[in-house]
């Protein structure tokens, strides 16, 4: 069997044209939709990142505002910029880019940001919500994964999920996802990480294998079930010396081995990649619509 492909650039297409329809109806009562970022320092990939975030905001003709700090600048500094932020009424949502300067503090950082503006979805408050079924705002690349498992048809009711890592951004939040009742969800989910016993001892076991490692190639055939829908959010760069750029960027899944095991899968570039964009887009039109009354 050679599996399906599920791309990212299908799926986030379709939602970004449902969330042009919102920004226009949001623009026809007289509210353009705010995104905010604040960038500290010049880490080379956080600056892609970021100029993504502007670029995507100006496509779908929203208010994007991109505030950049001196890497040495102190917390309270950053305080004082979320701060204003916070109170900034053109601004529905804002995100601070991740990782911080080793001087600033980043739980404090995330807590101080407005719950309501939180479109990253990492304040304990959002986290909470998630985990109680009551979401304000959705974990970006996690929702994403969902998408593109939705949007693609596979049924998650009574599957086995089996996440693979988890952190704060993918893997746990991944999991409280699918857990939760309802379409879309409604799975069994195990979670896995570098502690666990005999990891293709369960691996084997997902209908739906999401990948979250950060370990390039590290899920090999062997460890899938014949007809899984395998998801593979890892981004790691190897070095490949056929390659203009003397490396190229690969997957924590073994993807051209696990392609002919499973029934669907996401490549690496092309997959989950612009789903977190795409995701974070649709948190700050909601945020918009709820700062004008909508209940949605
Ligand atoms: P983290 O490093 O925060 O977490 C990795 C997780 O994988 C941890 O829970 C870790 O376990 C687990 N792990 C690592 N090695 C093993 C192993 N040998 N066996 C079992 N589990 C293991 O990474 P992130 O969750 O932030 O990101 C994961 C990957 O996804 C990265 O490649 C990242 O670049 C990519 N990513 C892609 C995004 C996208 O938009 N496409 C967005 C976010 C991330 P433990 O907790 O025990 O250490």
């Amino acid at each position: 069997m050679t599996a399906k492909l599920i791309l990212g650039k299908d799926v986030s297409e379709e939602i970004y044209s449902e969330l042009r329809q919102r920004i226009d109806s949001l623009k026809a009562r007289g509210i353009t939709p705010g995104l905010a970022v604040i960038l500290v320092g010049d880490d080379p990939a956080s600056q892609v990142y970021v100029r993504k975030k502007g670029e995507m905001c100006e496509q779908l003709g929203m208010h994007s505002e991109i505030i950049r700090m001196s890497g040495d600048s102190t917390q309270d500094q950053l305080m004082s910029k979320i701060a204003e932020l916070n109170a900034d009424p053109r601004i529905n949502g804002f995100l601070v880019q991740l990782p911080l300067p080793p001087q600033m503090d980043e739980t404090a950082v995330i807590n101080a940001i407005a719950p309501e503006k939180d479109v990253d979805c990492f304040h304990p408050a959002n986290v909470g919500r998630l985990l109680t079924g009551d979401p304000d705002f959705m974990p970006a690349t996690p929702a994403g994964v969902q998408q593109m498992i939705v949007r693609s048809g596979v049924e998650t009711s009574g599957k086995h999920v089996v996440v693979v890592g988890r952190s704060n951004i993918v893997g746990k939040p991944m999991a409280a996802l699918m857990m939760q009742k309802g379409p879309g969800a409604d799975a069994t989910v195990t979670v896995v990480h570098s502690r666990t016993r005999d990891l293709p001892s369960i691996t084997r076991q997902a209908d739906i294998l999401v990948v979250a490692m950060g370990r390039p190639r590290f899920i090999t055939a062997d460890m899938v079930k014949d007809g899984a829908v395998v998801i593979d959010v890892g981004t790691n760069r190897v070095d490949d010396p056929t390659h203009p750029k003397g490396s190229r960027l690969v997957g924590d899944v073994d993807f051209d081995a696990v392609k002919e095991k499973a029934s669907a899968i996401t490549p690496v570039p092309g997959g989950v990649g612009p789903m977190t964009i795409c995701m974070l887009m649709a948190n700050a039109v909601r945020a918009a619509e709820r700062s004008a009354g909508d209940s949605q």
